[in-house]
This record gives structure tokens, sequence and C-alpha cells, in this order.
């Protein structure tokens, strides 16, 4: 008898899921082409930035797409500032006032929020796309999904929640909640799936088995979907979140707020994030410093780069959303036809030392790898100041022993491993276990040296 195979063939979007990744692009450029015209004559912002190109712009592929400039964060953060009565998200809103249902915002880990605006084509086009993401990640109707993120407004809050509504999936909202009350009512109401940022993922795997016993209920919980923050394609990570919470049903998923708020997720082969976003958005790869199309190969890197062609209320266009991502697959055994990523950092994080680049993640995810069985799989780098980018000094790292180690043993290993695997100097301090803060939301891996000491106002 062959074993049951692990993948089960069911698709959210079977026709667009499995067609050839190259007529899904034509598709996508033939929609993009169409919506282009109207695009200048709804949002100023766009009047602006494509007012050089020609009325009816001929797109024969996405590789056309080249033709048309990049949107930067800063564009749309300089249209937001353009607010009026009449257009109170800036004038790259590009849909009435009286037809815009919904108001999103980004988290603002960098700068001053975004804030977007959704009709109520919007809201519908946003749930289709994250119900795909759930369904790629494994969802199913009758899992009773915890919702653990606890702001409605921002990207993860409402648009995800309708995601899961629209799979079919009973949604209950426990973001926000005590620890303790999440876990009890977990148990009580037999939740099978839990969606949650990695930290948090990982803060409840540490305490799953003590406040679990306390309830003296069992736990009915098989699904876990993470996402908001790169971590959970870091093996020890995902590891330390299996063996916490029992399970091995574990599935990276991600989005952008200013674009789609989930577009990415796994399937399950559980290696790496396919896009389940094409009915609504095209992706591109680029090299971030040329600005050149980077083809969808294996092991390909670049930054991500988003058209929003279904966008009624905020749209984007060619958005650089300076995440950086390599290539995992672009066959996968699930059928889906979609390039497979992680996501190795963002350019808004990326340090430098002595004109060498690299990024947070990179220390973390090579210290896990390395040197896993010795030290906690919460660490981070510590900066002199907030703008701090460039290191002429060996970069600080903190980092906590998992066990009895000799801590200046620890260190000089580490600080050797990372010289020669990353050509960066790192100084690295080894803490007792459970010293440095862990958060319910994201743990920074990043922190500011003046803040952690905690200077006296
Ligand atoms: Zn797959």
């Amino acid at each position: 008898m062959t074993p049951r195979s692990p993948f089960s063939g069911e698709y959210w979007n079977a026709e667009l899921e499995t067609k050839p990744w190259a007529e899904v692009e034509r598709w996508q450029a033939g929609r993009i082409a169409a919506m282009l015209p109207a695009l200048r004559r709804r949002s100023p912002l766009y009047a602006r930035l494509h007012a050089a190109l020609p009325d009816a712009p001929a797109l024969g592929s996405l590789a056309g797409l080249a033709a048309l400039p990049f949107t930067l964060k800063d564009d749309l953060r300089a249209a937001q500032e353009r607010a009026s009565a009449e257009q109170p998200f800036g004038d790259n809103q590009a849909a009435p006032r009286a037809n815009i249902v919904q108001a999103i915002s980004s988290s603002g880990t960098t700068g001053t929020p975004l804030t977007y605006a959704l009709t109520a084509r919007d809201v519908d086009t946003l749930a289709d796309a994250i119900a795909n993401v759930w369904f790629t990640a494994g969802v199913r109707r009758g899992d009773i999904v915890a919702h653990l993120v606890g702001l409605p407004m921002v990207a993860g809050g409402l648009p995800y929640a309708d995601g899961f509504r629209r799979v079919g999936a009973t949604l209950c909202w426990l973001g926000g909640f005590p620890t303790e009350r999440i876990v009890r009512d977990m148990r009580r109401l037999r939740v099978s799936a839990l969606l949650a940022t990695t930290s948090f993922a990982l803060y409840l795997a540490d305490r799953w088995d003590d406040i679990g016993r306390d309830t003296g209920l069992p736990s009915s919980l098989v699904k876990v979907l993470g996402g908001g923050e790169p971590g959970l394609g870091q093996p020890e990570l995902r590891g330390r979140i299996e063996r916490g919470l029992r399970l091995t049903h574990l599935r990276e998923t991600m989005g952008l707020g200013d674009v789609l708020p989930s577009m990415w997720g796994e399937c399950e082969a559980q290696d790496g994030m396919h896009f389940n976003a094409q009915r609504s958005v095209a992706v591109e790869l680029i090299d971030p410093d040329s600005g050149q199309a980077v083809p969808w190969a294996d092991g390909a890197r670049g930054e991500l780069v988003y058209t929003a062609f279904e966008r009624d209320a905020t749209p984007a266009v060619r958005y650089r959303s300076r995440d950086h991502a390599q290539v995992v697959g672009v066959r996968c055994a699930c059928g889906r036809t979609s390039p497979r990523i992680r996501v190795t950092g963002r350019t808004d994080d990326m340090l430098i030392y002595k004109g060498m680049n690299v990024f947070p993640t990179a220390i973390r995810d090579r210290v896990l790898q390395r040197f896993g069985d010795r030290v906690e799989p919460v660490l981070r780098i510590v900066k002199d100041h907030k703008d701090q980018v460039r290191f002429d000094d060996a970069i600080a790292l903190e980092v906590e022993s998992a066990r009895a180690v000799d801590a200046t043993a620890l260190a000089a290993a580490i600080e050797a491993d990372i010289r020669s695997q990353l050509q960066v100097r790192v100084a690295v301090t080894v803490l007792p276990p459970g010293t440095l803060p862990r958060g319910t939301y994201k743990n920074a891996l990043v922190a500011v040296r003046d803040a952690t000491k905690g200077t006296p106002p």
C-alpha cells in the first residue's frame, strides 16, 4: 500500500494556482495595461509619477513593467501628507470619500504609520487573496481559528479576520486578551489552528504546558500559521515552536500592509512561501541596486516589487517593498506554479560593517543554525543610537545561553563563526536564559543602547 501523500491537491483558485507561471504573468500584464489609463485620472499621485508615459502603454508581458517608474514608500508618505477634506487619505486616494468603507494602517515600525483606504470591492479583493494564503497554509472550513493579532486596524487585524471567514473557518478573535485567557479559551473552544506573529508563537510555545495544565483541558491545536516578521523559515525557531506546542503543521505567511496584508504562504511542503495573490497583485524580483528585473529561478535573490492591479482606493504600482527574498524553488510537489521564497531581510534593517552589508536576520539565523543547541532562540543586536547603520567597531550582540556553558568560549566561538561566514565582526555578550525581553507581539532583533540601559527620563 502506498503511503498517503501529504499533498492534498486542493487549491483555493485551481486555475490561477496551477497555470504555468509565465501564463499567469501574461494574464496579469493584460490586466495592468487595462488598468493604467484610468489610474492617472483617479490618483493625482500616479498622474505625477506616470506623467511622461504614453496614454495607453503597451504591456505584452510583465517585463514591460520596466518602462514604469517605481513607487517608493516616500512617495506614499508624501501623498498621504497632501490630505484634504475630500481626500483624507491624501492624493493617492483614488476613490471618492463616499465609497471608502475602511481604513487600514501599517504597524509603523519605521516612521509615521501609513494609512490605506478600502472600498467595498477592495475589502472583497483582500479577503479573497488572504483566504487563498490561509487555504494554502492548510486552514479549512471546520477549523476553529484563534486570531492572535490584537489590533483590528493594522493590516494583520480585520483583513486577516475577513480572510478566515472567507475560507469558512470559525474565527475566534482572541488577540488582545491576556495569555492565560487565550490559552483557556483556545482549549475550551477546541481551537484547531492559530495565527500569531512568530514572536508570540514562540512565547506561547515556551509557556504552553504550564498554562495549559492550569486549565485542566486538553489542547485541540494542530495547525500554526506564523508571520508578521521573518523567522519562521529558521529551522531552530521552527523546531522550538513545534516542540513547545507539540505539532508539526507550521506554516510561514507574509504580506505587506502597503499592498495587500497577506500574499505569501507555505504549502504542505513547508519549504518556502508560495505567492498566493496572483488574482489581484503582480510580483517582480529586482536587483535592489540596479533596479533591473531578476528572473525567478532557484536560489535567485532580490527585492520584491508589487503591482496591485485590482485596487480601487489607494493603489500601488511597482511598489518597492524593501523586502529582500531568496527563491527557494520555482516548482513544487503541491502542484502550485508560483515561486516559493524566504525573506532574508529588509532594506530598513540593513547594517554596514566597514563597507560590508549585513542583515540582523542573517546574524540571527547563522547563530541559531550553528549554536542553536547552546543559545536560546531570542537574541539581539545593540546599536549606539536609533539611526546607527554604520559600524566601525564590532557590532554588539547579546545572546542567552541555553544551559550551563563556558560563556567566554561560547562568545569567542560565535564571534569567529560570524566573522568567517558573514565577514563582519560581532562582540558577543552571553546572558543567562530569560534575560532578554520576550513580547507577545514582535521581539525586537535590534535594540538601542540608551534604551536598554533604562536611562531615567
Ligand atoms: Zn507547494
